[in-house]
């Protein structure tokens, strides 16, 4: 089976909030995400996706996936898509860096393995841990009343982890801290993710301001550095995001007692093969982990099924089901959120199959 065809399919999602918000002024509408196909000589077809989150969350960009693709693609025609690790050794050595741009085709190789094997990718990347995977829902950021009606409305549709999106104004964020964790009840988590926007200073202040609050504390400044100084200042479980982008970096964060949770972003670790490294390397460290990716829709949100799903639960903390933010369903067979829960496709591969009228032309095929 050898590769014989990467194209691509750009895909608006726009969200049903209308606007996602969060620090520093940043704001997203209508995410432009890139479905990314890899096809072999015997015509079977498997699929990935890749969305940043705008492109001034992490060193990633839209149409840098596509442009990125047209690089790649002519190393990869006539490798075998069932061998990761040659594929993915391949990737690094025809282009340095941009994890972004190989996740795509990761996630695409990944399915053609299953569908291949006949197995769903959460059975080959270790097997089904539990009936289904806890959600969080990440709360836009706006005034803390708004913020806290919002809570109210996702924790009446079941869900029971909400991530807030502060990182603006510190006593801003302090009452938007205070009037979202005054509504919950004990068992609900609450996660405050300033998204590196606070100086350290900031930072400082609102850790100590909120010390009496059930809250987790995430990414609060720009720097490694900033973070772990205000981590050794704070009893708040901790959680880091941005600067955990590969190996070394974990490693590092595990060293240093940098934190007690770590968000793996598919994209940002550059696909399902090297995030499953990450995932295997915290089971084996007692990291706890949030599965999910920088954004996407429902191929994406497949992909995070089965990556949480195949993570044991003691370590699972929880997992985001973007495909229910946006108003575009581009794919059938895709995990719909049930009560604030989401399970893997028992399907062979991810489970997915896209709705090519929503796709539209192909905006990369190289054969
Ligand atoms: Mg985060």
């Amino acid at each position: 089976m050898k590769i014989a065809r990467v194209f691509a399919h750009r895909v608006d999602l726009p969200l049903k909030e209308g606007r996602y918000s969060w620090s520093g002024g940043k704001f997203v509408e209508v995410f432009d995400s890139t479905i990314v196909g890899v096809e072999t000589d015997d015509g079977r077809v498997g699929y990935g996706e890749v969305c940043p989150l705008g492109p001034f969350y992490l060193p990633a960009y839209a149409e840098g996936v596509r442009a990125g693709l047209k690089e790649l693609a002519p190393h990869l025609i006539g490798l075998d898509p069932r061998e990761l690790a040659v594929i993915n050794q391949r990737m690094d050595a025809a282009l340095k860096g941009h994890p972004y741009v190989k996740s795509g085709i990761d996630i695409a190789c990944w399915d053609l393995l299953g569908q291949v094997t006949g197995l769903p990718v959460c059975a080959l990347m270790g097997g089904r841990f539990g009936e289904s995977v806890r959600l969080y829902r990440a709360i836009s950021q706006e005034s803390p009343d708004a913020m806290a009606a919002k809570v109210e409305g996702y924790r009446n549709e079941g869900y029971t982890r909400f991530q807030l999106k502060v990182g603006g104004d510190p006593d801003v964020d302090i009452a938007r801290i205070r009037a979202v964790r005054a509504l919950l009840s004990d068992t609900d988590r609450l996660v405050a993710d300033a998204n590196t926007g606070w100086t350290q200073h900031e930072a400082m202040r609102v850790v100590r301001a909120v010390r009496d609050v059930d809250v987790y504390i995430e990414q609060p400044c720009l720097t490694y550095d900033e973070c772990l100084s205000v981590r050794r200042h704070t009893d708040h479980p901790y959680v880091m995001d941005e600067n955990i982008d590969g190996i070394d970096m974990l490693l590092r964060g595990h060293a240093d007692g940098a934190m007690d949770v770590v968000n793996l972003k598919i994209s940002k670790l550059g696909g399902l093969t090297k995030t499953k490294q990450a995932r295997d390397l915290c089971v084996s460290l007692g990291i706890a982990m949030t599965l999910e990716d920088s954004w996407g829709g429902d191929v994406t949100t497949a992909a995070i099924a089965h990556l949480a799903h195949s993570t044991p639960e003691p370590l699972r903390f929880t997992a985001t089901d973007f495909n229910s933010y946006v108003t575009v369903s581009t794919a059938e067979g895709a995990p719909q959120r049930e009560k604030g829960f989401m399970r893997a496709s028992d399907q062979p591969g991810l489970g997915v199959t896209p709705r090519m009228d929503v796709l539209g032309r192909r905006v990369v095929d190289i054969s």
